[in-house]
């Protein structure tokens, strides 16, 4: 045989291996990795700017989330719906997107194939992870039953069944889904501990949860409006593909509310963690003494008990654990060089790149690892996961295209809308002095039970702002913290109830 035959042979040999190994294999000029918030606002967008390219949304939920009923309330804050809806409608709004419900295994970044745990591998060109995160649960809780958290529409249904036989329940945590748990869950005693020394501590200051304190012995008022979101859908388990459902969206807490009765019935433990969790049996053995609360009618054996570093100990029906999340990254590292932030987010550069070519992160699961403005700054939320996701596809394309990119304006300005105890609260910029170290004065207006309006004030320039109830001054605020005028003539009367400051600085 000479060597030119010789040649031939091994390239139909190789070509053969290659069409062998890549006949199971799709191709995509995108591939976007969770249908929660980021991914599907990431798929969506793509196909905004790039409707010829074919695009694989993957999934590992029945359901993806898709945002609706957008109202700007400013020019960087919207509200918003958020709706589980079957991928079908995905891909009827953008027909060249296709969504397949299956895990990533394993990331193989170097030949930029994703391989699945059904088997099925897919090639792209462009890659966005967004497979959010999942709860921290209290260290101590091990592989404990009576320990629950919120994250996913089957997190709320086991919540749900385990709450209808429920007189009492620890909560642990001091985030946002604390503090909604705290309000929506009625008619059953909520032991609230806290490791802050006042509720509610990532999004308000100790002024703002004075304000909100007698609510947690306050009826709770009933909604008359019907809910936006009428169902919730359980996943099932399915063959192999694991069950990872999208974090809730905005009124999941509506469904939590499940007893007739109205009020609340809530003991707030400050500075505290959970030392352990003990069965009847270790309380009895251990000697411990149970603490009693004022709501309690005569002695009751309780199936599990919560011992807090205060020594204190409580029986409780279950305990729900709201510490947290930890950034869903692990399925995606084997065999790559990720860089990640201390809680296992992918640190990603300000066109949203991992440090792996050609892969992009969003949402829950990414930590911003560029030049942050100074009035912006991470916190794993909604509005976060839409941004980012949508300019990961500007990026993604713009690598695609050549075209040019620049920093999307809503990572200019920090800001969330949200409802504490039934009320409108509104987070601008550094509302809580965040990394401004004491260097701030705090402008002030109360009214008990109505308003709470707090202005963060560096040598006259508002740096951020927090608004409780109806002041309808996020749109002035944020101009204000946007273009820093010198508003030092004014001192305290930016805050005076009668100038109608909103009309001054139209
Ligand atoms: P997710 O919504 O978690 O979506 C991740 C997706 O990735 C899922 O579809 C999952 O199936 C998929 N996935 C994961 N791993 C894989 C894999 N290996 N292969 C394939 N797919 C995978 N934010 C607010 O702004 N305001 C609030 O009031 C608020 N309240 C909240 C209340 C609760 C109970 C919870 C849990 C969260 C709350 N949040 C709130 C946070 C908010 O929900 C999240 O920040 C946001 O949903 C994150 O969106 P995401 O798209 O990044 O991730």
């Amino acid at each position: 045989m000479n060597s030119s035959s010789e040649e031939h042979q091994i390239k139909v040999k190789k070509q053969k291996t290659y069409v062998e190994e890549h006949e199971d294999m799709e191709e995509y000029t995108y591939i976007v990795v969770g249908g929660g918030i980021a991914g599907v606002t990431c798929a969506e967008h793509l196909y905004i700017l790039d409707p010829e390219a074919q695009t694989l949304l993957l999934t590992a939920s029945y359901l993806i989330k898709a945002v609706t009923n957008v109202l700007p309330l400013t020019k960087t804050l919207d509200a918003f719906d958020v709706e589980e809806q079957p991928p079908d409608e995905l891909v009827s709004r953008c027909p060249s997107v296709t969504v397949k419900r299956d895990a990533v295994l394993q990331l193989d970044a170097k030949n930029k194939v994703i391989h699945t745990t059904s088997g099925k591998k897919f090639k792209y060109e462009k890659l966005c992870i967004c497979s959010g995160a999942h709860p921290k649960v209290i260290p101590v809780a091990g592989s404990s039953p009576y320990v629950l958290w919120i994250r996913d529409t089957e997190s709320v249904g086991q919540f749900q069944a385990r709450m209808a036989d429920a007189k009492r329940i620890v909560i642990v945590g001091n985030g946002g889904i604390a503090t909604e748990m705290v309000y929506e869950v009625t008619g059953i005693e909520v032991i609230w501990a806290i490791k802050d020394k006042y509720m509610t501590a990532n999004f308000i200051d100790p002024g703002a949860a004075e304000f909100f304190r007698p609510e947690l012995c306050r009826e709770k008022v009933k909604k008359a409006v019907p809910l936006k979101r009428l169902k919730y859908t359980i996943d099932k388990a399915n063959g192999d593909i694991p069950v990872m459902g999208g974090a809730l969206g905005p009124d999941w807490h509506e469904k939590l509310e499940l007893k007739g009765d109205n009020f609340h019935r809530v003991i707030l433990e400050k500075e505290v963690e959970v030392a352990c969790i003990l069965s009847p049996e270790e309380v009895k053995k251990l000697g411990k003494t149970v603490t009693s609360t004022k709501f309690e009618e005569g002695s009751t054996e309780w199936p599990v008990y919560v011992e807090l570093t205060n020594g204190k100990v409580y029986g409780c029906n279950f305990i729900v654990s709201a510490t947290g999340v930890v950034p869903n990254s692990k399925d995606f590292l084997a065999g790559n060089n990720f860089s990640l932030s201390p809680e296992g987010g992918f640190l990603v550069d300000d066109k949203m790149q991992t440090t792996e070519k050609d892969v992009y992160a969003a949402g829950d699961v990414c930590t911003p690892n560029w030049e942050l403005s100074p009035h912006w700054f991470q916190m794993r939320l909604w509005t976060q996961a839409r941004q980012m996701g949508s300019y990961a596809a500007k990026c993604m394309w713009s690598s695609v295209s050549g075209e040019e990119m620049y920093m999307d304006f809503c990572f200019e300005l920090f800001c969330h809308a949200t409802k504490f105890f039934g009320k409108k609260v509104i987070l601008l910029g550094l509302y809580n002095g965040q990394g401004l170290e004491s260097k701030y004065e705090v402008l002030l207006r109360y009214s008990e039970g109505v308003e709470y309006i707090k202005c963060v004030m560096v040598d006259g320039r508002m740096q951020g702002a927090l608004m409780i109830g109806e002041t309808d001054l996020e749109e002035t605020f944020e101009n204000l913290i946007l273009n820093q005028m010198d508003l030092s003539e004014f001192g305290e009367d930016l805050l005076n109830p009668d100038i109608d400051i909103e009309d001054y600085f139209d």
